[in-house]
């Protein structure tokens, strides 16, 4: 059976970079947040999310995902109302995809909140990505052009980095890229050994 490896990690610790080098050799890689994205524009997700958001969260009448961001990062209740809409789509989507990747040794499915989302539990070996609190938040604010007090106000939401790492079984310390990558290769190695 196909073995399905998590990876993890807080915003801007680099997962995405990670999971790249993943598919560079050749490993199946589930962007967990790319497909999210995708799903909250079928038409049934669109209907539901102006039920339970309103109009004002949509740009044209589609969901505008930086309205819908403004209101859920202060309100948890509400980020649980927009993850029940949107998780079981992407774990069907998910389980659909695996599906077609049952030759596979492993597939790696990344997802920012794996923990946070339980989806950890379904997976057969958790990778973590990490990088101290201080650069994450400097990566961030580079890269999307953010304040410090927009990134952390995200982070708010996440669990702390030393309870993720209790749950995972496999932690790249992704601070200088080329020792990450080694980290990468190690562990590309040693899950084909499962
Ligand atoms: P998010 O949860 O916000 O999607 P992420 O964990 O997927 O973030 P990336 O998008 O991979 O993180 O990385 C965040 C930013 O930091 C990117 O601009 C990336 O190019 C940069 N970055 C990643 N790793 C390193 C590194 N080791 N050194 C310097 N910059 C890095």
């Amino acid at each position: 059976k196909t073995k399905i490896i998590g990876l993890t990690g807080g915003i801007g610790s680099g997962k995405t970079t990670i999971a790249n080098y993943f598919a560079d050799l050749g490993v199946p890689v589930y962007i967990a947040d790319t497909e999210a994205k995708k799903i909250l524009y079928f038409p049934e997700v669109v209907q539901q999310i102006s039920e339970v958001f309103g109009e004002e969260v949509l740009t044209d009448n589609i969901p505008d995902r930086k309205k819908l961001a403004s209101v859920v990062f202060k309100k948890p209740e509400k980020l649980e109302q927009l993850n029940a809409i949107i998780h079981p789509r992407v774990r069907q989507h998910f389980t659909d995809w695996t599906d077609q990747h049952k030759d596979e040794k492993f597939v790696i499915k990344e997802a920012a909140i794996l923990f946070e989302s339980g989806s950890f539990k379904d997976c057969d070996k958790v990778i973590l990505v990490t990088a101290p609190k201080e650069t994450r938040i400097k990566r961030v604010m580079k890269r999307d052009g953010v304040s410090e007090k927009e990134v952390l106000e995200r982070m708010k939401n996440q669990w702390s980095e030393e309870k993720k790492k209790k749950l995972s079984d496999f932690i790249i310390e992704n601070i200088d890229l080329e020792v990450a990558k080694n980290q990468v290769n190690k562990i590309y190695k040693t899950i084909h050994t499962l």
